[in-house]
C-alpha cells in the first residue's frame, strides 16, 4: 500500500514534468526556425552574423581562425598552380552587405555580372537589390563589374533587337554609369549555342560566360570537352558553332537543389540522356561544401609544371544569413558561415583568386590565358 502511493507519487510528477517541459521545447524551436526565416529578410548584420554553426563542416572550423591548417587532403602541396575565379550573378544587395567583408577578409577579389534594369529597382523574387552607390564601393575595392543583360531574358526567345538592347545595350547602361564591362553572361546560361545570340554578344564583348557543362573548369585552349577541338575558334570550318570558345566559357553554378542528374551521376548514366529527370537532388552546408572542394580540386592534373590549362569558375547568387542550407528552399542561396567556410579552403590550400577580366584572349593561337605576371610559369617552383 506505501508502495503504491509511492509509485502514484513518482508518476504523476513525472507527467506533470514532461507537460510542463514539452510546450516550452516546441515553443523555442519554433521560435528559432521564424527567427532564423525574419533574419534572411533583415538588414544584414555583416560578418558577426556568421554564426559558428560551421561544424557540421567536417574539415573547415572556425570562421574567423586565419590558422594555415591544411583543412582537406584532396590537394596536393606541392600544387602551386591552384586557380579560381568566383563570380556573383543578378545584382542581389548581399554582393555588397554580405560578400564583400568575407572576400576582403581573405583578400579575394570577384567577378559581379549585373542585370542593369534590376539595380536598385527591386528584384524579380522580391529580394533587396543592389544600388549604384554599392556597385561603386566594390568597383573601389578592386573588384570586377560585368554585364548580364538588361532584364534577365531567355535570349534564344529574341528578336535581334531585342538581342541589341539585351546585349549591346546593357553594355551602354554600365558604361554610363562609370563602369567598362567588357565580359558578357548569358542568363541561365542560355544562347551560347544560338549563332545569332553569339554574334550579337560578339559585337560588344571580348568575352561571354555560360554553364553548359557538369564540370566547373574552362579550359584555356578550348581542348578539354570536345575532341573536334585544339583551339578556341568560334565555328567549325562547316560554319557551325564550336561548343567551347571565348563566348562559351564554362561555369558551375552552386546550387543546392538540383533537378536531373547531378554532376556525380553523369558516368553512370553514360553521358546525359533524360533518365535523370524528375529526380530532384538537395543538399546541406557539410554536401555543397564536398561538392565546392571537388569543384575547385577538379583542375588538378591538368596544371602542373608551372602551367596552367584549366580553371574552375564558380557562380555564387544570394548570401543568406540562416545556419543551413536545409533551411532554404531556395537553389541560389548560399549559407554565410558556408561561403565562408569555401574561402577560407581556398585561403589556407594556396589558391590564387582571379577575376574574369584577369582572363584575356590570344587571336594568334586562339586560346584564352592569364594576364598579368603570376609566377606561375616557372617549373619545379615549389614555393
Ligand atoms: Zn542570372
Amino acid at each position: 500500500m506505501k508502495r503504491q502511493t509511492l509509485l502514484f507519487i513518482v508518476v504523476v510528477t513525472a507527467t506533470f514534468l514532461v507537460m510542463l517541459v514539452n510546450p516550452f521545447m516546441t515553443q523555442f524551436s519554433t521560435a528559432a526556425r521564424s527567427h532564423h526565416i525574419q533574419n534572411r529578410m533583415k538588414t544584414p548584420r555583416g560578418l558577426s552574423g556568421i554564426s559558428g554553426n560551421n561544424h557540421r563542416l567536417s574539415s573547415s572550423s572556425s570562421s574567423s581562425s586565419s590558422s594555415s591548417t591544411p583543412t582537406q587532403s584532396i590537394t596536393s602541396s606541392n600544387n602551386n598552380d591552384k586557380f579560381v575565379i568566383i563570380n556573383f550573378d543578378d545584382s542581389h544587395e548581399s554582393d555588397y552587405m554580405y560578400a564583400k567583408p568575407i572576400l576582403d577578409k581573405y583578400g579575394f577579389k570577384a567577378t559581379f555580372f549585373e542585370v542593369c534594369n534590376w539595380i536598385e529597382e527591386g528584384h524579380h523574387d522580391k529580394d533587396v537589390s543592389i544600388t549604384w552607390q554599392q556597385i561603386d564601393a566594390l568597383q573601389q575595392d578592386g573588384m570586377d563589374i560585368e554585364a548580364h543583360t538588361m532584364t534577365h531574358p531567355n535570349l534564344n526567345d529574341l528578336s535581334q533587337a531585342d538581342l541589341n538592347y539585351e546585349i549591346g545595350q546593357s553594355k551602354q547602361c554600365l558604361d554610363n554609369h562609370g563602369f567598362n564591362p567588357t565580359i558578357f553572361a548569358y542568363p541561365n546560361g542560355k544562347g551560347a549555342d544560338n549563332p545569332e545570340v553569339v554574334n550579337t554578344v560578339a559585337k560588344y564583348y571580348n568575352l561571354a560566360r555560360t554553364d553548359s557543362k557538369p564540370s566547373a573548369l574552362t579550359f584555356l585552349h578550348c581542348d578539354g570537352n570536345s575532341e573536334r577541338q585544339t583551339d578556341c575558334r568560334t565555328s567549325f570550318s562547316d560554319g557551325t558553332l564550336t561548343p567551347s570558345n571565348r563566348y562559351s566559357i564554362n561555369s558551375w553554378a552552386h546550387k543546392h537543389i538540383e533537378d536531373g542528374c547531378s554532376a556525380n551521376d553523369s558516368s553512370s548514366s553514360g553521358g546525359g540522356g533524360d533518365d535523370c529527370s524528375g529526380v530532384r537532388h538537395e543538399y546541406d552546408n557539410s554536401q555543397m561544401f564536398e561538392k565546392f572542394v571537388t569543384a575547385v580540386n577538379s583542375q588538378y592534373g591538368y596544371n602542373k609544371d608551372g602551367i596552367v590549362r584549366a580553371i574552375p569558375i564558380i557562380v555564387y547568387h544570394i548570401l543568406v544569413n540562416y545556419p543551413d542550407l536545409s533551411d532554404s528552399n531556395r537553389p541560389i542561396d548560399t549559407t554565410l558561415n558556408l561561403f565562408d567556410a569555401e574561402m577560407k579552403y581556398l585561403y589556407d590550400n594556396g589558391f590564387k583568386v582571379i577575376t574574369m577580366s584577369d582572363l584575356g584572349y590570344d587571336e594568334n593561337s586562339q586560346s584564352l590565358h592569364i594576364k598579368g605576371t603570376y609566377s606561375y610559369n616557372t617549373p619545379g617552383s615549389n614555393a
